[in-house]
């Protein structure tokens, strides 16, 4: 059982240690006594303890409505006023401070034990309320923030194609083939643009209610990897080629052949974000870079560009939904691809690493464990 460690305040000693006995006889721990006001503050700072057990008339300036209200404000705890003095001022003074009781001397131990009960469950149901409200508020943050970069980012690709279309409707016979074939092009882009980010937002909020499925199924890595940056460079206006190798430590090819099995949904979602923001964040012509190591235990994609760096102050929140680092400047997004990859990446049971210098380039490193399932016989000798 937790103990409860109560602060007294009371600057005379006799009525002090008498409190102290029946606490520790009640089964409460008394971390220790204050004698003054600025001794309070010293030790609640200190020890911060569950509850504190205010004087109301202390020693020195400052007395302890003043110092209870102090607790209160700075530490969140609860205070309970123990006063022979009741008058009519005081009451009201000691009101706003919120206290969780008031008793008055002297009183019965019993009568202090409920009151410390009841202050101590208060404040414990209302710390839940808080927490809850404050949970409350940050959703709502995060909803309004939601609707606004993800209306932003819709406009600039509907925008696009609005004008492209527009000038093809306009000056059909006037353009050149190559200009036409540019516009057409624009549209693509920006349609594609625009479905990735329904992506990404139904992907949100799958992760965010818990409903984003998790099986792993045998893959053939290689393939899957290929195949990954065949279609990106497909449906992207890649700007930069990106290269792919692969390499094994300690791979055993085991008696009974296995195939190392991931979720081919969310490894298409790490692989795509990092891929493209690797593209994204860098300049034209300059390779990326995807390296593939896997072992029978784990498999490690190092996806590397020479792009414009993530700045150190940036890096804690960069898998926070919606957080975008210091320097992208016009570059768009939403700050919701590294959310999703981490959310898929913890699905796995795997890690995410970043290395990166500004102007220099970044390196995502993300570790899966492998879980293997043996290959049925066609699987194994249809290669
Ligand atoms: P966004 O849609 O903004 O690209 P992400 O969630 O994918 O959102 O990434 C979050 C932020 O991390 C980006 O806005 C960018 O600041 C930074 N970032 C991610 N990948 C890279 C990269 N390869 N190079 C530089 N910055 C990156």
């Amino acid at each position: 059982m937790s103990t409860t460690n109560i602060l007294i305040v009371e600057d005379e000693s006799i009525i002090a240690l008498d409190i102290q006995n029946s606490l520790v006889n009640a089964g409460y721990t008394v971390i220790a006594i204050a004698t003054c006001a600025e001794e309070a503050l010293d030790l609640t700072a200190q020890y911060v303890p569950n509850l504190v057990l205010m004087d109301i008339r202390l020693r020195g300036e400052i007395d302890g409505v003043e110092t209870a209200e102090k607790i209160r404000r700075e530490f969140n705890l609860p205070v309970v006023y123990l006063t022979a003095h009741a008058d009519e001022n005081t009451l009201q003074r000691a009101k706003i401070t919120e206290p969780f009781g008031y008793i008055l001397k002297p009183f019965e131990d019993r009568e202090l034990i409920t009151t410390i009960e009841i202050a101590l469950s208060r404040h414990k149901a209302e710390g839940a309320i808080r927490l809850a409200l404050e949970r409350e508020k940050e959703l709502n943050q995060l909803k309004s923030r939601f609707i606004s970069v993800v209306s932003h980012e819709f406009r600039n690709p509907l925008n696009a194609i609005l004008f492209s279309t527009e000038l093809l409707e306009r000056y059909d016979s006037e353009l050149s083939a190559e200009r036409k074939h540019g516009y057409l092009q624009r549209i693509k882009i920006s349609v594609r643009r625009m479905s990735q980010l329904l992506n990404d937002v139904l992907t949100i909020g799958e992760t965010e209610s818990g409903n984003l499925p998790f099986d792993p199924q045998p893959i053939d890595l290689l393939q899957f990897c290929k195949d990954i940056i065949d279609e990106l460079q497909l449906s992207q206006a890649m700007h930069c080629s990106i290269q792919f190798s692969h390499s094994h430590t300690n791979f055993l090819l085991l008696e009974n052949s296995s195939s190392p099995c991931l979720d081919e949904n969310l490894l298409r979602h790490i692989l795509t974000n990092l891929l493209s923001n690797a593209v994204k964040y860098s300049q034209q012509g300059k390779n990326v870079e995807l390296n593939l190591i896997y072992s029978n235990k784990d498999v490690v994609f190092r996806v590397q560009d020479c792009g414009i760096g993530i700045p150190i102050s940036d890096r804690s929140r960069l898998f926070d939904s919606f957080y975008r680092a210091s320097n992208v400047k016009t570059i768009p997004g939403t700050g919701l691809g590294l959310s999703i990859v981490k959310q898929c990446v913890d699905l796995h049971g795997g890690t995410i690493e970043v290395i990166s210098e500004v102007e220099i380039g970044t390196t995502f490193i993300v570790t899966l464990p492998l879980k293997h399932y043996p290959l049925t016989y066609e699987e194994n000798f249809s290669h």
